[in-house]
């Protein structure tokens, strides 16, 4: 196996963290080969993530909304059906347009898209295996970056069929809704899964280990008040409780729960049951063996602060390594791996990396929780403000939610944004922006915020931290 050309970067992954790297090499001069193995670039999070995630979380509320939520607004609307088929049509419109115009990025930034699976033969060099089953191919190299992000963890002795049996890739594919789906995790896939199907007529059981919904980092006032709204949506919770075991032998799936406080078990029964328990790093055939670079025990590559393995020309970002499992982190560190590269130097900033949960309200937040600066010793304030009392809100009769600010008890520094709200993944933006600027409460509450907007709300929760809100 050769290939005459030798490249300055080969990027194993074409996910958001590979694809923007790879991009970014090519656009600093490099040149660069990215290996992508599914047969379309982008990703878990545009191929079976983020977008089609987002498509259908999009149109069942649309869905929703005009079933339970039109009248109110003097619209008349009859015989309102769902056409799932035509519903994951546009879904899978919307992923196609966008994996194809990673394709047009790459031609037009002159990177090579090999077709394959690649694994690491040595330091220098990257084969792989081409998709249509060619002879393999030796890529040599001066720089690697592996990007080749995480799949679902599975639940031991419940086998995924993705048909009864689902992780999120099956979820955003089921041909018919489910009249019963359990939910086993009740972290964001969960519940923005679970909401799509609750939208769209099934009775949604969301059983998660923990007391709180949610997943890691959620503030606990976002993760009740989600709660609450969701529980009013019709999904149901049982928090604090284990799944034990699963059977799918028979029509359905049986699941054996267990209190984890009380230890009384029972069974449920669903047609579908999704496995939302977390991800894992992906490194199945990467040849991480050939150049002995290691993994933590939890599976993610050990790198130093330049992404840089034992290898210092062999570099890892995204959800394979350490940090949020998240596309635009993963696209900031790819931006930055390829700034090392070739400047030597590139930087991310962890402490305003946004989070947002595309439920209806969405959750979205920056920087610290409330119960983790309370641990850090830090003595804070909190300024909140709920939609209600918003204008924009109350006349979009769209009033769920509130925005928390978190500051610094003596100098008024953001800490943290915390909003429950409608639009809140938009509305985060400025939040990010202020905590990168390292603003205070007050230069926000002193900026002017159109009216009648949402963000009328962000300006008085940060105005009600060192101050009183006006509409509130
Ligand atoms: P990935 O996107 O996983 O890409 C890695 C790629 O590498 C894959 O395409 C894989 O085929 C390829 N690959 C692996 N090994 C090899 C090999 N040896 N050779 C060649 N190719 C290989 N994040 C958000 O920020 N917002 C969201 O709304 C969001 N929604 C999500 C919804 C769902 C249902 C899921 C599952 C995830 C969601 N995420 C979201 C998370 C997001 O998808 C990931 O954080 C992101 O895709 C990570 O990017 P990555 O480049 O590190 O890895
Ligand atoms: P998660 O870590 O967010 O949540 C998993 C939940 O499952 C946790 O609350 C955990 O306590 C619970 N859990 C674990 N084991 C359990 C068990 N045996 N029984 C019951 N509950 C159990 O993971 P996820 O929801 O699977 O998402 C995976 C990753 O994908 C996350 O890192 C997330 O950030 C990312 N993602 C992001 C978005 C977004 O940004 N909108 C959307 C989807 C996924």
């Amino acid at each position: 196996a050769s290939d005459a050309t030798e490249h300055d970067v080969v990027v194993i992954g074409g996910g958001p963290g590979g694809y923007v790297a790879a991009i970014k090499a090519a656009q600093l001069g490099l040149k660069t080969a990215c290996v992508e193995k599914r047969g379309a670039l982008g990703g878990t999070c545009l191929n079976v993530g983020c977008i089609p995630s987002k498509s259908l979380l999009n149109n069942s509320h649309i869905y929703h909304q005009i079933k339970h939520d039109i009248k109110q607004r003097g619209i008349d609307v009859e015989g309102v059906s769902l056409n799932l088929e035509n519903m994951m049509a546009a879904k899978d419109k919307s992923v196609k347009g966008l994996t194809s115009g990673i394709e047009t990025l790459f031609k037009m930034n002159k990177v090579d898209y090999v077709k394959g699976t690649g694994s690491i033969a040595n330091e220098n060099e990257v084969v792989v295996k081409p998709l249509d089953g060619g002879a393999d191919i030796s890529l040599k190299t001066k720089n690697i970056i592996i990007a080749t992000g995480s799949e679902a963890t599975p639940f031991p002795g419940l086998e995924v069929d993705e048909k009864k049996v689902v992780t999120s890739t099956g979820a955003i594919a089921l041909t018919e809704v489910p009249k019963k789906m359990v939910v086993i995790g009740g972290g964001i896939i969960g519940l923005e899964m679970g909401s799509v199907w609750s939208r769209l007529g099934a009775e949604v059981t969301v059983v998660e280990f923990l007391e709180a919904i949610g997943g890691p980092g959620m503030d606990a006032d976002v993760s009740k008040t989600m709660q609450r709204l969701l529980g009013r949506q019709g999904i149901k919770f049982k928090l604090a409780t284990k799944v034990l075991s699963g059977d799918a032998s028979g029509e359905g799936v049986k699941l054996e729960i267990e209190g984890v406080k009380n230890g009384k078990t029972e069974s449920i029964e669903a047609d579908v049951v999704l496995v939302a328990i977390g991800r894992r790093p992906y490194t199945e055939g990467l040849g991480l063996e050939n150049v002995g670079i290691e993994t933590d025990e939890r599976g993610r590559i050990i790198i130093d602060q330049e992404y840089r393995t034992k290898h210092s020309n062999i570099r890892v970002i995204g959800d394979v390594t350490f940090g949020a499992m998240l596309a635009h982190k993963a696209e900031e560190e790819g931006i930055a791996a390829a700034e090392f590269i070739k400047k030597g130097y590139g930087h991310v900033n962890y402490g305003a990396i946004p989070s947002v949960m595309y439920t209806h309200p969405e959750a979205a937040w920056v920087g610290q929780s409330e119960q983790d600066v309370k641990k850090s010793g830090k003595e804070y304030v909190v300024g909140t403000f709920p939609f209600i009392a918003n204008s924009r809100a109350k006349t979009n009769l769209d009033t769920d939610g509130m925005v928390k600010f978190i500051a610094d008890k003596e100098t008024d520094r953001i800490l943290g944004i915390h909003i429950v709200g409608p639009n809140a993944g938009e509305m985060i933006a400025e939040g990010v922006l202020a905590i990168e600027y390292g603003a205070s409460s007050e230069d926000i509450a002193r900026t002017s915020h159109a009216h009648p907007t949402l963000s009328e709300a962000f300006k008085e929760a940060a105005m009600a931290t060192y101050d009183k809100a006006i509409h509130a």
